[in-house]
């Protein structure tokens, strides 16, 4: 038998997310993110729960390949645009949108030979200083990009720094609405965050809204609101077993560094999983967990394969009891990702990509 940790991946949490999206923003047209092979989630097991999208944006060609490989006809916008002079006839194949965010990309377009005219997104750099034409340049790149025979139509993306804060995305909404204002195109500016704190005003939904986080269902605002206020679902369970238990007595210590003393009389579990799974390290003593789907603790340090969690108060709890690490237990207990994530100091992002490829993904509902 293998060892009992998997990965299970919720395609109709996936749907509902989704559609929760689609309710905040009635009038947009969603690009689901699925850059990072969907957040770790694997595009093909998430392709299905995400069907009623307006259409898929991620960063590479390998992924959109795969996008139009399962029968995918829609819309899929490249997120920084193409690498290399070359993808973009990989672009005009497969019909793929890209977008340009800085001079070379407009001079390859410029060189490249093809009949189907692109859509291309100009991105601008409205404060984040990550990709884009700062505003001072980004109607020049306009002008030359709509000089081109090879564009057929020209659409505006940016991309805020700080949308999970009140007012974070004031400056930057301000200036890429300025920049842009005459401007003929289509506009996509928020991510998940800005969707759902201001999705609510035109002028931050614009034509097409950018989900990514909410759609696997972390909180694009934890601490402040949890999922459970956003309605959304956990998309990803990470679950394992009991494997070893352990009585202790005052004074007892618990794994690598001792980190953990018990004070009296307790029982540990001892758990299926480490470091070398992708659950961190660094959660300390204390980190929740479910066990049979009831909320406890963790103890101690996380070694490579193995961790310690506190079964005192859980009687009946035993060798081969059920394990949830996040996500959501056989009796339908949720513990978010986030929650976990935000003992480690990091983002239910990080998590979900980490889990490492020796945990076996399965999809709900699909069989083993
Ligand atoms: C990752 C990404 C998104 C999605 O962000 P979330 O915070 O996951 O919603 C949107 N737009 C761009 C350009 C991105 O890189």
């Amino acid at each position: 038998m293998p060892r009992p940790i998997i990965a299970t991946i919720h395609p109709a949490a996936v749907r509902h997310n989704l559609e929760r999206v689609r309710q905040a923003v009635p009038d947009a047209k969603l690009w689901s993110v699925v850059k990072a092979n969907a957040y770790g989630h694997g595009i093909e097991n998430v392709f299905e729960g995400l069907r009623a999208t307006d259409g898929f944006a991620m960063l590479e060609l390998d992924e959109a390949q795969r996008i139009r490989n399962l029968g995918w006809r829609g819309p899929i916008l490249l997120l920084e645009g193409v690498f290399e002079p070359r993808d973009l006839e990989v672009c005009s194949r497969l019909s793929i949108w890209h977008a340009v965010h800085c001079d070379e990309q407009i001079d390859w377009l410029a060189a490249h030979k093809t009949q189907v005219g692109h859509r291309v997104f100009l991105k601008m750099n409205s404060g984040m200083n990550r990709l884009g034409f700062t505003p001072d340049r980004f109607r020049a790149a306009y002008a030359r990009l709509n000089a081109l025979p090879q564009v057929e139509e020209i659409s505006f993306i940016t991309h805020f720094s700080d949308a999970d804060v009140d007012h974070g995305i004031d400056h930057q909404l301000q200036v890429f609405h300025e920049t842009t204002r005459d401007l003929p195109g289509e506009r996509s500016i928020s991510n998940s965050a800005a969707t759902l704190l201001d999705g609510e005003e035109a002028k931050v939904r614009c034509d097409w809204v950018r989900p990514g986080i909410v759609l696997y269902g972390s909180s694009p605002d934890f601490p402040t609101h949890d999922i459970a206020h956003w309605e959304l679902q956990p998309t990803m369970t990470l679950s394992s077993k009991i494997i070893g238990t352990q009585e202790l007595k005052a004074g007892d210590t618990v794994g690598y560094g001792s980190k953990f003393k018990a004070e009296g009389p307790m029982r540990l579990g001892v758990v299926a999983c480490g470091y070398a799974d992708g659950y961190p390290r660094v959660c300390p003593t204390g980190t929740p967990v479910l066990v049979d789907g009831v909320r406890t603790r963790t103890l101690g340090r996380v070694s490579m394969d193995m961790m310690a969690v506190d079964l005192t108060d859980l009687p009946k709890a035993k060798l081969g009891s059920e394990v949830t690490l996040w996500g959501r237990a056989s009796n339908g207990a949720v513990l978010p990702i986030d929650e976990i994530a935000a003992a480690a100091g990091t983002l239910g992002y990080e998590l979900m990509c980490h889990v490492t490829p020796r945990v076996p993904k399965v999809i709900e509902g699909a069989g083993k």
